[in-house]
């Protein structure tokens, strides 16, 4: 069977039209026909899939069935006893600027429960900026609204492409853009905080995204980005197998530092960039690995729950270790607009 219509692009990052094949692979999730290859920038190193899928071939990647149009909840953070939920108050206040939620006479005990929280707080919640103004492009069936929902920002918008997921997320949403971000109708500096998890590696171009996004931000505001990484530890171990290759659906295969040099193309500057790894990151790699050197059986075992199991703690042990070289699995950016003033690069 032939694969979806490809086409030759230069890389986004340098504009060389000269690249070296790197890794090729079929469609492990979905299944779509053919085999596709990442390449590596003889200029400047950037990863990208070359040649890739034609954009009014892109659509047809996607299944009914993909996770992201799926979601479950969104995971609001006030859960559990009333003590713990006096800790996650403390927690968004004193870390992720929060002030409403702000507790003088909170005791020594809910002050050191809210140190721990915050440090995994701040994966699941936004930090606070300005007025309260949200946008999240490619919102998916709307677990971030829902979120930024319950923790009271005053305006929730969202951009979807994907009609069926953006009608489950319209319930959290204010404004509801179905389409793509070209042809999102917002007003520029209208958002205090715009966020795009695990998107930009899926849109045909990157630096004009990345540049709309910016222009959407008022005086102050924050763009947020978070995109696997390919200069962590997975892709060096793993290789075609790497969980977060994701072809045909990944056009794009950031580190830290193409992230950063593609973020000042558009205009903007990184602030801080965090890193992190889930052990089912590595779980899924490790599968693909095993299936490709004929170990089929031996892969389909790490799925049994003892297995699985006992894998997810030794990776828990080892994974704080990986996030703080530098090496994580998934990458977090926090960007202005213009000229941060760093004098050095943040990742
Ligand atoms: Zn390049």
């Amino acid at each position: 069977m032939s694969g979806p219509p490809v086409v030759l692009v230069p890389c986004p990052l340098c504009g060389a039209d000269d690249a070296e094949a790197r890794w090729s692979t079929p469609d492990r999730a979905f299944g779509v026909p053919g085999t596709f290859t990442v390449a590596g920038c003889r200029r400047c190193g950037f990863l990208y899939q070359r040649p890739r899928v034609r954009d009014d071939a892109l659509a047809a990647c996607y299944p009914d069935n993909y996770p992201r149009h799926q979601e479950p909840s969104p995971r609001v953070p006030f859960k559990g006893s009333a003590a713990r939920v006096r800790a996650v108050r403390h927690a968004l206040a004193t870390a992720l600027g929060y002030r409403a939620f702000e507790d003088r006479d909170a005791s020594a005990l809910t002050r050191l429960r809210a140190k721990w929280l915050g440090s995994r707080l701040r994966w699941s919640c936004p930090p606070w900026r300005g007025s309260g103004r949200y946008l999240d492009v490619g919102c998916g069936s709307g677990g971030s609204l829902g979120v930024a929902r319950a923790l009271g920002w005053t305006t929730v918008a969202g951009i979807e492409i994907d009609a069926a997921a953006a009608s489950i997320a319209r319930r959290f949403a204010d404004e509801l853009h179905v389409g793509a971000v070209e042809s999102a109708p917002f007003a520029p500096a209208r958002f205090d905080l715009v966020t795009a998890f695990h998107v930009l590696e899926h849109l045909p171009d990157p630096v004009a995204a990345i540049s709309r996004m910016l222009a959407w931000l008022a005086p102050g505001g924050l763009l947020v980005l978070e995109v696997p990484n390919a200069g962590g530890l997975g892709a060096s171990v793993f290789g075609r197998a790497w969980s977060g290759l994701e072809l045909p659906r990944h056009l794009w295969h950031f580190s830290p530092q193409t992230l950063e040099a593609l973020v000042r193309r558009a205009g903007g500057d990184v602030v801080w960039c965090w890193h992190q790894a889930k052990p089912r990151y590595y779980l899924w790699s490790v599968r693909a690995w095993l299936a490709d050197r004929g170990h089929s059986g031996v892969a389909r075992m790490t799925e049994q729950p003892i297995v699985y199991g006992a894998l997810k703690l030794a990776l828990e042990l080892a994974l704080p270790v990986v996030s703080r070289l530098g090496r994580g699995e998934v990458i977090r950016v926090g960007v202005v607009a213009g000229a941060s003033g760093r004098s050095k690069p943040a990742c």
